[in-house]
């Protein structure tokens, strides 16, 4: 979408973060929806992008003392290896991402799966900073999908690192050692695979974390569930950024229980969207639509089940395998 061009001489940070969680039954004296998991740690590693190869640069790595959940979630001690004496040696979280953006400069960040940004923004927003990061974002996870043949499945960093036969000599699961693994695997899919092909992947799936990407759309109760369907059709209308009137990619096909189509804005880019009906205990039928900025992986969604639709038709390829359900992200 509202993609940043790459030539010669753009850099990439890859980071990746680790974040503590508030206690189960515990009170808090604010609300934890707010604060979902409070960031102990950011590792990065920044490459410049030259002539079909990712060229390292420069690392950043930092542990932030927590001040809101200062004791260790069982399940963060679990995963990082992390005691809670460790959480004494942080910097505090302003003083932490001061250094982390200005290491980032105009870079793009690149990262594992999409939820590194909206946690980062979530904590600006708690701790009252500026939550607009200025910076594109690249999930990384999807990309390794595609070229690794894996449309359509989320594979972890690990997965990744043992396609790719890379060196397995630190531990996982530290946000330093994950950003380092998740860099190596970023100049691996470079490596093996045709850099144009690569910049245009990653030109149209990195995406703008300060601009809402995501709309969600629940229509009125309908008696049955072809009307529940077309009531989605006015959603799909406009851009919900600008207003302007969405042209049409592919047309919306229905499959199975899902609605798809791909449109566009002139001005930001294409949108995924998919619509389910649902019934609720009325014995109703409604619409619940999404419509997001494509990713790559949508872009995959949305054709594959094209092809399946223009050779099976609505009812879809019958079940030889169990039909894997597209993941709600
Ligand atoms: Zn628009």
């Amino acid at each position: 979408m509202l993609s940043k061009k790459i030539t010669d001489g753009t850099e990439f940070v890859v980071f990746d973060m680790e974040w503590n969680q508030p206690m189960p039954g515990k009170e808090y004296p604010f609300e934890v929806s707010k604060l979902t998991g409070e960031i102990i740690e950011i590792g990065a590693l920044k490459y410049v992008y030259d002539n079909g190869e990712l060229i390292y640069k420069d690392s950043f790595s930092t542990d932030i003392v927590p001040v809101k959940y200062t004791k260790l979630h069982y399940h963060v001690k679990k995963v990082t290896h992390k005691k809670n004496a460790d959480l004494l040696n942080g910097i505090p979280f302003k003083d932490a991402y001061s250094g982390f953006r200005d290491f980032c400069g105009d870079a793009i960040l690149v990262g594992w799966g999409s939820s590194d940004p909206s946690m980062l923004k979530m904590n600006l927003e708690f701790f009252g900073m500026d939550p607009k990061l200025g910076m594109f974002f690249l999930d990384l996870q999807p990309i390794f999908s595609l070229f690794a043949g894996l449309q359509g499945t989320q594979r972890s960093v690990e997965a990744a690192v043992d396609f790719y036969k890379i060196d397995k000599n630190e531990i996982f699961h530290s946000a330093t050692a994950d950003a380092h693994y998740t860099g190596a695997v970023f100049e691996e899919i470079f490596k093996h695979n045709k850099p144009s092909e690569v910049i245009s992947a990653i030109s149209s799936s990195s995406i703008d974390p300060d601009v809402p990407s995501d709309f969600s759309f629940v229509g009125p109760e309908c008696l049955d569930s072809i009307s529940a369907f077309a009531t989605a059709g006015s959603f799909m209308k406009d851009c919900p950024l600008c207003g302007n009137r969405l042209s049409v990619k592919i047309p919306a096909f229905r499959i199975r229980k899902s609605q798809y189509a791909l449109l566009e804005c002139r001005e930001h880019g294409e949108l995924f969207s998919r619509t389910r009906v649902k019934k609720n205990k009325a014995g109703n039928y409604y619409s619940a639509s999404v419509l997001r900025f494509a990713t790559q992986n949508d872009y995959w969604l949305v054709a594959s089940k094209k092809e399946e639709f223009d050779k099976y038709g609505e009812k879809g390829q019958p079940a030889v395998k169990p039909v894997e359900e597209e993941k709600e992200s």
